[in-house]
């Protein structure tokens, strides 16, 4: 799926494959958040993204309303994406809202802010992929922060 910010001229394509992995390994948590990294590679102007990979995390604290990971454990993975032909990044996070809507709390805002600062990491633009679903149905939105404020991508 490709999608959109007009304003930004960003845009994100995702391999609906790894969004069906992702989908299915946050649902397998129920009743409990969960998440883990994503990786992928930019264009040369740095406006298109492509979400390739993701990576789960080794060390995280889960409940019905709180996800939290370290990169404790892989963190040498995150680095090794970086060798790879086309160069691939740590690019941002996902993480789900069970029986929720996939909008960002404000514990999710001020996850992100503890991103930017890892100064390990280098994420200047870093997205947010919120899974929210119930039993009936699932609903994902992507996220990017953007020079201090959160855009939503829509449909091109
Ligand atoms: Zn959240």
């Amino acid at each position: 799926m490709i999608l959109g910010i007009d304003k930004l001229g960003l845009s994100l394509e995702a391999n609906d494959e790894l969004l069906n992995s992702i989908v299915e390994i946050g649902k397998s948590h129920y009743p409990n958040e969960f998440g883990g990294f994503l990786i992928g590679n930019y264009s040369d102007d740095n406006k298109r993204l492509h979400i390739t990979d993701m990576i789960l995390p080794e060390n995280f604290k889960a409940s019905r309303y709180f996800f939290e990971r370290t990169t404790k454990g892989i963190d040498k993975f995150l680095v090794n994406y970086y060798k790879e032909t086309p160069k691939k990044f740590y690019v941002g996070e996902w993480h789900t809202h069970p029986d929720n809507s996939p909008i960002p709390s404000f514990t999710d805002i001020s996850a992100i802010n503890a991103i930017i600062n890892n100064q390990n990491a280098c994420l200047v633009n870093p997205v947010l992929l919120i899974i929210g679903y119930s039993k009936t149905q699932v609903n994902f939105e992507f996220y990017v922060y953007f020079e201090n404020k959160l855009y939503k991508y829509g449909t091109c």
